[in-house]
C-alpha cells in the first residue's frame, strides 16, 4: 500500500474564476478569491493511497479484488481482461476542509469550488503516479456510487482493502456511506485500451460534473456482454 502525503497544489485566481461561470466578475470576487487561495495554500495538504490489488473469480455481475467480493457487472465487463488493479481513495485533506468562513455565503461557496479544484489535483497526481511507476498506458477509473449498478454501500468493502482509511489520510466513511471530508473520492484505477468515463452510462440530464456525454449504444453492450 502507498500513501501520498506530499501532492503538489498551486492554485491561480485565474482558474479559480473560470469554474465559477460568472457573467460578470467584480472586484469583490476577485479579492475574496485572492484570499482564500492565500489561506488554502498556508495549510493544504490534499492525499490519496492506493493499493495494488489482483482481480479474480469473475462471474455474471460481480468479481473478487484481493478477496474481497464486488458487484457490479460494468465494473465486471471493464476489469474482463485485467488481473491487477489499483483501488484508491483521494481527498483534498482535512486541513482545508478545517479553513472556517463564518456568514460569507459566497465566500463560502468559493472555498468549495478550490476544495474541488484540489481534489482534482490529488486525484491527477495519483493518476500520473500509477501511470509512470507501473508503465500503465492509459488508464481509466471507477467509483462506487457513481452508476447504480455499482451501490455506494460497496465504498465499505473498497475501504476494507486498506484497514485504516482515517489513520493513513484522514478521510472517514461514515454510516450512510459519505467520506468526510466531504471532497474526498474512492474508487478503482484499471488499465484500459479504450477510454472509461461512467458518465457515459449515466442519463442524468443535469449534472455540471459531466465529463462525457451519455451514450445508450455503449449501456445496451454493457448489458449485452457476459
Ligand atoms: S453525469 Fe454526473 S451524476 Fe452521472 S456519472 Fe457523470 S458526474 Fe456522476
Amino acid at each position: 500500500m502507498e500513501v501520498l502525503n506530499s501532492i503538489p497544489v498551486r492554485l491561480e485566481p485565474e482558474e479559480v474564476l473560470r469554474k465559477l461561470h460568472l457573467r460578470k466578475v467584480n472586484e469583490d470576487v476577485e479579492r475574496k478569491v485572492q484570499e482564500l487561495i492565500e489561506a488554502v495554500h498556508l495549510v493544504v495538504r490534499p492525499k490519496a493511497v492506493y493499493e495494488v490489488s489482483y482481480v479474480d473469480n469473475k462471474n455474471e455481475d460481480s468479481l473478487y479484488i484481493d478477496g474481497i467480493r464486488f458487484t457490479s457487472r460494468v465494473l465486471r465487463v471493464n476489469l474482463d481482461k485485467v488481473g491487477r488493479v489499483f483501488p484508491y481513495v483521494a481527498t483534498c485533506g482535512r486541513e482545508i476542509d478545517e479553513i472556517a468562513i463564518p456568514d460569507d455565503f459566497m465566500k463560502s461557496y468559493l472555498l468549495d469550488v478550490i476544495k474541488d479544484m484540489v481534489l482534482r489535483s490529488s486525484i491527477s497526481y495519483l493518476q500520473d503516479c500509477l501511470t509512470r511507476n507501473y508503465a500503465l498506458g492509459q488508464v481509466s477509473r471507477m467509483n462506487p456510487g457513481a452508476l447504480k449498478d455499482w451501490p455506494i454501500t460497496q465504498q465499505k468493502e473498497l475501504f476494507s482493502i486498506f484497514g485504516k482509511v482515517e489513520d493513513l489520510i484522514g478521510v472517514k466513511l461514515t454510516e450512510s456511506f459519505l467520506m468526510i471530508p466531504l471532497k474526498s473520492v474512492s474508487g478503482i484505477f484499471f488499465p484500459t485500451q479504450i477510454e472509461f468515463k461512467s458518465c457515459q452510462l449515466c442519463p442524468r440530464e443535469v449534472c455540471s460534473g459531466r465529463r462525457a456525454p451519455y451514450a445508450p449504444d455503449l449501456v445496451k453492450k454493457y448489458r449485452e456482454k457476459i
